[in-house]
């Protein structure tokens, strides 16, 4: 990206600098009649004597995905069924007994996940408020797993990485980060040192709201190999045409990526004085925004109905826009407000997401 770009200019290990990696990575070999793009490989069993040989071992059409998002996160990857496989799959790492530490307003599914784990004795959680470093670094110490998610969703909380994980290597904790929300262009983890990345490719990496993926990433080679057999074993993996969808959304990714965070600060600053809100919360990147409706439950409901433009409906990072009241769901952390809503800004105009939720928030006050 140029030195215009809203986006940082990282480049990875190639050279290249992320907007190109998104386009070019994991591509077939340029010989005269390959496809520009890796074919979608519905193969449950392989000709024998090769690499791969069955179904739940590998797919030329994941792997083309993989490598396409290892460049991106700088790390290698593999893809799941969906984000909370990922998940799943990080979460089984823990040996029995042992303590993970997460934030208390990580993605419902997650803390849902580590509840369950808790309540069959598998593991012990610590939730902690992920913006205080000082308790974060202290519940690190008999910690075999520091989860973090940054930012915290919908609460758009933001840990300081780079200080927890050098915390929570002194006390000999791996460390894990889901990517979800900033994606690797606006955050790449790994190079802070972060042990893994997990990813909901559903969101922004595969970004039309049409496919469920998931995804890890590790620098580490251990790691990776341990990771991969489990996959092998529980079989939580993506299929072919997912993998292909999610691919060719992330050709793109730059491009929605940066769309969507030029609309959400440019919705940030005009709802800051909206007298229908008590709160506009935005961390400064990325596309989503929470707002507080000041008369609360019932005023975040109305708005969810009134809105023509936005839709109302869970999940985010697709390239339209969606909105939800996120207390809707009984899972979800009674600290967020009855009243926030989690907009999930998407890439069309602008003026036409304002004209919407600016007429629908009229509506909303008092
Ligand atoms: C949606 C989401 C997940 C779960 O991903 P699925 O693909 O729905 O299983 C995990 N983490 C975050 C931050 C999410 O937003």
């Amino acid at each position: 990206m140029d030195a215009d770009s809203p986006l940082p200019a990282s480049t990875t290990p190639s050279g290249l600098r992320l907007g190109t990696q998104a386009v070019h990575a994991g591509r077939p070999a340029r010989t005269p009649d390959a496809p520009l793009n890796t074919p979608i490989t519905m193969a449950s069993t392989y000709v024998a004597g090769g690499d791969v040989e069955y179904g739940r071992y590998g797919n030329p059409t994941w792997t083309a995905l993989e490598d396409a998002l290892g460049a991106l996160e700088g790390g290698r990857c593999l893809t799941f069924a969906s984000g909370l496989a990922a998940v799943a799959t990080v979460l089984d790492l823990v040996a029995h007994g042992r303590k993970v530490v997460a934030p208390r307003h990580s993605y419902t599914g997650t803390v849902m996940q580590l509840a369950d784990l808790e309540a069959r004795g598998r593991l012990v959680v610590e939730l902690v408020d992920i913006t205080d470093t000082e308790a974060v670094v202290a519940a690190c110490t008999d910690a075999a797993l520091v989860w973090l998610e940054s930012p915290t969703n919908p609460a758009l909380e933001v840990a300081d990485i780079p200080a927890i994980t050098a915390a929570a290597h002194e006390a000999g904790a791996y460390v894990v980060v889901d990517n979800t929300f900033a994606t690797p262009l606006l955050q790449r983890p790994l190079e802070d040192d972060v042990d893994l990345v997990v990813h909901s490719a559903t969101k922004y990496l595969a970004g039309h709201s049409d496919v469920q993926m998931g995804a890890i990433l590790t620098r580490d080679d251990e790691l990776y190999g341990v990771l991969k057999g489990r996959r092998e074993l529980i079989g939580a993996i993506p299929g072919p045409f997912e993998a292909w969808l999610t691919l060719r959304g992330l050709r793109t990714l730059h491009l929605r990526v940066e769309r969507a965070q030029a609309n959400a600060q440019e919705l940030t600053r005009r709802l800051e004085d909206h007298p229908a809100l008590s709160e506009v919360r935005y961390p400064g990147f990325g596309g989503i925004v929470s707002i507080v409706l000041a008369q609360g439950e019932v005023a975040a409901d109305l708005l969810s109905r009134k809105t023509r433009l936005w839709v109302h409906a869970t999940s985010l990072g697709g390239v339209e826009s969606t909105l939800e009241r996120r207390r809707r769901w009984k899972s979800e952390a009674a600290t967020i407000p009855d009243g926030l809503v989690r907009l999930s800004v998407g890439v069309e105009d602008v003026e036409d997401l304002w004209d919407d939720l600016r007429a629908a928030l009229d509506g909303c006050v008092g």
